[in-house]
């Protein structure tokens, strides 16, 4: 296995890639039932168990456990920092869900006190 220094894994920290566990068998358990990790703080997108995440989630440990022999580090980054680009922000759209949820029930509630 691949033992030398990498350099960080540019994560923007957008939590996009936890946000849609959904998409892989692999990390579907992790799911709290919509495509979310139950582990993601949806406020901060930070995941809650960082130091213990599972192994899946380890990125460089999966690199050098499953990958290295097939893509350099460099290569590995790009391929991966393609697929982060094209997730989708699950934890905004849920907030605007969510924010669209209230104001209906917020007009419900001012239909039924005008009448
Ligand atoms: S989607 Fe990519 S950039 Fe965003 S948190 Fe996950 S690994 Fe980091
Ligand atoms: S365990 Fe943490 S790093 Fe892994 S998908 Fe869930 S929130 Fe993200």
């Amino acid at each position: 296995m691949l033992t030398e220094k990498l350099k960080p894994f540019p994560c923007n920290g957008c939590g996009k890639c936890c946000a849609n566990v959904h998409l892989s068998e692999i990390t579907l358990p992790l799911s709290r039932g919509d495509g979310i990790c139950r582990h993601l703080d949806t406020a901060t997108r930070r995941c809650k168990i960082y130091d213990n995440r599972p192994e899946i989630c380890q990125v460089e440990r999966q690199y050098r456990e499953n990958y290295a022999e097939q893509f350099s580090w460099d290569e590995f980054i790009a391929i991966n920092l393609e697929i982060c680009e094209n997730l989708p922000d699950r934890i905004a759209a849920n907030s605007l869900d969510l924010a669209s949820g209230i104001s209906d029930q917020l007009l419900k509630d001012e239909e039924i006190n005008a009448r």
